[in-house]
């Protein structure tokens, strides 16, 4: 395949699609990767692509349209091929609310449990005045072209890849994005490397499915690993991160098999929460070991702070 740009390119956002997103612009970068794959950061969440022989696979769509149309024309500075798909990671706002943007003909591929969290997510009303219109409208217009229960290997624009969910793990929905010719995974918010030392958990999600996602992530042929969030690390960083959730969960459950309480728990391994929006990791994993597997529930409610 020819090469493409390999340096970083850099665009600033044309006129805003959406009131909300107009105040903020995102400069958003490119980074390549192999001589046709890319990850893009500067959004609200990383994305990447991939340029295939007649067209290019996209990971995941943006937070909004505006967020959307921006990514749509930095990848657009760099091949002219169309876009042939869009693999969603999760059903989370900043991977999917960018999807109206794209092209009618661009395919929608999700894991299941993401298609489902969308037309939940459109009938509940507790949204608030961004996240419901904006479910609304995914699930009027944009729901899946095809869903992915746990395994799917796809060619898309002559690039293999492999769809990957293991068990629930930062949401019942994930995907691993896994393309075994570029030696690349785009592990969606299952890898996040700046949101702290323990995994967000949410939506569904499972403390004991995330460590199986990671230990299948690390076990795949993968020079690089993209995080959902924050930028690449190294394989021994992502270990490292594994085994410390690992020994932090155990230590939970000893103490919540002990009787202890949340607060007695977080006294005596401080939650390290990283991101005041979610829940500690030390919360999450109680949750799971004194109710039991959580229930599906919208994106906004395991939010610490609601939606405005
Ligand atoms: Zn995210």
């Amino acid at each position: 395949m020819k090469p493409y740009l390999i340096t970083v390119v850099l665009i600033i956002i044309a006129p805003s699609l959406s009131a909300e997103s107009a105040a903020k612009p995102p400069r958003l970068k490119a980074h390549s990767l192999t001589d046709s794959a890319f990850w893009i950061e500067g959004g609200t969440a990383n994305a990447g692509f991939v340029i295939g022989n007649d067209g290019v696979l996209l990971i995941d769509a943006q937070r909004t349209p505006a967020e959307g149309a921006a990514q749509m024309a930095l990848i657009e500075t760099i091949t002219s091929r169309p876009i042939t798909a869009i693999v969603i990671t999760h059903a989370d706002p900043d991977h999917v609310g960018g999807l109206p943007a794209y092209p009618a003909g661009a395919r929608i591929i999700m894991q299941e449990n993401a298609r489902a969290q969308i037309l939940s997510a459109a009938t509940d009303n507790h949204g608030g005045p961004l996240f419901g219109p904006m479910y609304r409208k995914l699930a009027a217009n944009h729901l899946p072209d095809q869903t992915v229960a746990d395994l799917e290997r796809i060619t898309i624009a002559g690039i293999r890849v492999t769809l990957i969910h293991t068990a629930p793990a930062h949401t019942s929905g994930d995907l691993v994005v896994h393309l075994p010719e570029q030696k690349l995974v785009f592990g969606g918010d299952i890898v996040l490397s700046n949101q702290g030392r323990f995994p967000i958990i949410h939506v569904g999600g499972s403390s004991l499915g995330w460590l199986a996602a990671m230990n299948e992530i690390l076990a795949l042929d993968a020079k690089v690993i993209v995080p959902g969030h924050g930028p690449v690390e190294t394989r021994r960083q992502l270990e490292t991160r594994v085994a410390d959730a690992k020994r932090r969960r155990a230590e939970i459950k000893k103490m919540v098999e002990a009787g202890k309480s949340l607060a007695q728990i977080d006294v005596t391994l401080p939650p390290e929460t990283a991101n005041s929006m979610f829940p500690s990791f030390n919360y999450t994993t109680y949750d799971e070991l004194t109710q039991g597997y959580p229930p599906q529930r919208p994106p906004w409610a395991s939010l610490v702070k609601p939606p405005r």
